[in-house]
């Protein structure tokens, strides 16, 4: 039932013993990095005072500037000759950050990885595609030595060429893929366009998504429409990428690894800790990392900590589906709204297509949002009908953002198809 069944059946005051010794040598592994010297410095903060994790409070937070202010290498925490891979991430305002990796952070990566896949009830001889792009992405790589590791037989299909993607499915008898929530969809419209029958035709069972935030009811889509159940998976490139948390089989949040990081949700205003149960950013601190261990990483991820002993027996925290980053969040009118709050509207709409967009302009001074979505093919042309539509999906829009946007329904294939994340906000506002 666990890929490690010691670390995953660890009790929470075994968790925190344990979480307490790693944290002391991560403090001290820290310490070779010249970022992390400067910063103890700076703070006149005695690494050596930092003996429980009730001092993690007194550590500062290390931030993505600091990430690019130190690119590409000023963080690492070991001569670079010991270091064996890099990735990069280019992030949304294109500064790039990189993050190194030593072989033992690689194979702690890929044991976090195994852990997963093995935790939704992959085995040896299940055969894993992974259709996430390679390179610097690191969906690519982390799944692969992850699924190697577990002993699947594991397919590198990468990003793009989805007819080719759905023939190896059909051909290598490909029993679990990886893919992006948004990419997902797409794969569904071509298998329909091929004559494919996902569950009839093919022997997907599992998917896993994740990568960009999705709601509940995207999932269930997807699960309906593949014939597969999906586990959502979270992890960035900072803390390796994926496997960082995941879900189990009782889909009910994902377990982070408190292993490998001691969680933290803190107001992002007031940098303070939140009340429990209560959203906030999650911030994150790396327990067995050699190359560039990372202390109060502020990833500004918004999610929660949600309560409870999980039936599978593990007793590391869950997290709560992602609510977006705190960068994503509109501001419109003085009104706050993530992406998903439009998505999880969208996706109660049977005539609707997973493929939508959010866009943002001015018009005569007065800032206005549209709401871009593809209708499915096999929905009406008929004007009335689309108008009835249009006016339900407003009505239900406003209810939830409190704002009344215009809502434009378009022929499928219209809106653009990313091959990675999708990019669901084109905000052409004037700037103030
Ligand atoms: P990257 O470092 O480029 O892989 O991007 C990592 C970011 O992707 C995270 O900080 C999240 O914002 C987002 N992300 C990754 N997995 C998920 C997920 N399962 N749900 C929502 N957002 C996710
Ligand atoms: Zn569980």
């Amino acid at each position: 039932m666990y890929f490690h069944p010691a670390l995953e059946t660890l009790t929470r005051p075994e968790i925190e013993a344990l979480q307490t010794e790693r944290l002391i040598k991560t403090i001290q592994q820290c310490m070779r990095s010249s970022f992390y010297q400067k910063r103890f410095a700076e703070y006149k903060l005695d690494p050596n005072s930092i003996q429980s994790l009730d001092d993690l409070k007194r550590i500062p937070f290390t931030t993505k500037s600091d990430l690019r202010d130190t690119y590409p290498f000023g963080m690492s925490a070991v001569p670079l000759e010991e270091t064996v891979r890099l990735h990069s991430s280019s992030g949304t305002t294109g500064k790039p950050t990189v993050i190194l990796h030593t072989q033992k952070d690689l194979d702690a990566w890929a044991d976090a990885v195994a852990r997963c896949l093995y935790m939704v009830g992959l085995r040896k001889g299940d055969v894993f595609q992974n259709s996430s792009g390679y390179g610097m992405f690191t969906g690519g790589l982390g799944f692969q030595y992850g699924a190697e590791r577990m002993g699947m037989l594991t397919v590198p299909a990468a990003a793009g060429n989805t007819a080719r993607q759905i023939k190896f499915i059909s051909d290598f008898g490909t029993t679990a893929l990886h893919a992006i929530p948004s990419y997902a969809g797409r794969l569904y419209e071509v298998m329909e366009e091929m004559g494919i029958d996902p569950r009839k035709d093919t022997r997907l069972r599992t998917l896993i998504i994740g990568a960009e935030p999705h709601s509940e009811a995207q999932r269930k889509r997807i699960e309906d429409m593949l014939g597969v159940k999906a586990y959502n998976s979270f992890g960035m490139s900072e803390m390796c990428g994926p496997g960082v948390a995941f879900e189990c089989t009782e889909q009910n949040g994902m377990h982070i690894w408190e292993d490998y990081y001691i969680v933290e949700i803190i107001d992002p205003d007031t940098l303070e800790p939140v009340a429990p149960g209560e959203i906030g950013e999650l911030v994150l601190t790396t327990l067995n990392r050699e190359a560039m261990p990372m202390l109060r990483y502020r990833t500004r991820d918004l999610t929660r900590l949600l309560p409870g002993k999980c039936p599978c027996g593990r007793e590391h925290v869950r997290l709560d589906r992602m609510k977006g980053r705190s960068d994503d969040m509109i501001i419109l009118k003085g009104v706050n709204i993530f992406p998903i709050q439009v998505e999880t509207i969208l996706m109660q709409f049977k005539e609707l297509s997973n493929n939508y967009r959010i866009h943002l302009e001015t018009i005569d001074s007065n800032d206005v949002m549209t709401v871009e979505v593809e209708i499915n093919d096999l929905f009406t042309d008929d004007f009335a009908k689309l108008q009835d539509l249009s006016r339900s999906i407003t009505h239900r829009l406003r209810d939830e953002l409190l704002i009344t946007p215009k809502v434009k329904l378009l022929q499928k294939g219209s809106l653009p198809q990313t091959e990675g994340k999708a990019v669901r906000v084109k905000d052409e506002r004037n700037p103030y």
